[in-house]
């Protein structure tokens, strides 16, 4: 009992992608989320995972459910994402010759932070080491230097680029490692997570990898 339980007889769970009831995410609908076959080459990246897409209504569902609805909810359905999409990926990961690795959370504009009242890049960061990769280490390296506006208010391509350049900066007195991983929700142009990328080399970090769960928005 408790108040997962009265949250349940209040609000009953029911599938954010179809509606039938009893779960957040019911078993069908994640089994029925589409995997990104072969990794993607971003530039600025030595090596880049995206779990699907974002045109998948199911795992578009999740993603909108961790954002608008409450994390705890769909926590269960997420990990259990990943935990398929790692069972079933056939090549190595991108990061399997590292001896150690810091996972980072591509750091939201506090503003986005506070509104949904949590961050979806740490969140993802989070459910990697509870699942594929418990070996890493959490780290807490990048801040977010000014508050600017999110990407969708953005104008497109280069200047969204421009507009991030900057924004972010190493913690002082961080222990540069050799190896991060950076990790976000969702993966639109890129700018985001290759101006994290650039800034963690500025500091010294060696190899800079990128890990999201979907593709394109
Ligand atoms: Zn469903």
């Amino acid at each position: 009992m408790g108040w997962r339980y009265l949250l349940d007889a209040v609000f009953p769970p029911h599938c954010v992608a179809c509606g039938v009831g009893g779960e957040w995410c019911c078993s069908t609908c994640v089994e029925g989320i589409e995997t990104v076959r072969q990794d993607r080459k971003i530039e600025g990246l030595d090596g880049f995972i995206a779990v699907g897409y974002y045109h998948d209504p199911r795992l578009r569902a999740v993603i909108r459910g961790l954002k608008y609805r409450n994390a705890t909810c769909l926590d269960g359905a997420c990990r259990e994402v990943l935990r398929r999409y790692a069972e079933t990926r056939i090549h190595p990961w991108p990061w399997a010759g590292e001896s150690t690795l810091v996972v980072q959370p591509v750091v939201g504009a506090p503003n986005r932070i506070r509104t949904r009242g949590f961050d979806p890049a740490a969140f993802v960061a989070a459910a990697l080491k509870k699942g594929p990769i418990p070996w890493a280490a959490m780290g807490s390296l990048l801040e977010r230097k000014t508050s600017v506006s999110t990407q969708a208010d953005l104008p497109p391509d280069a200047l969204r680029q421009a507009n991030v350049k900057g924004v972010f900066s190493v913690r002082e007195n961080a222990d540069i490692p050799e190896a991060v991983l950076l990790t976000d929700d969702v993966f639109t142009t890129g700018a985001t997570m290759r101006e994290a990328a650039r800034i963690l080399r500025e500091a010294g970090v060696k190899r800079v990898y990128g890990f999201v769960l979907a593709l394109g928005a």
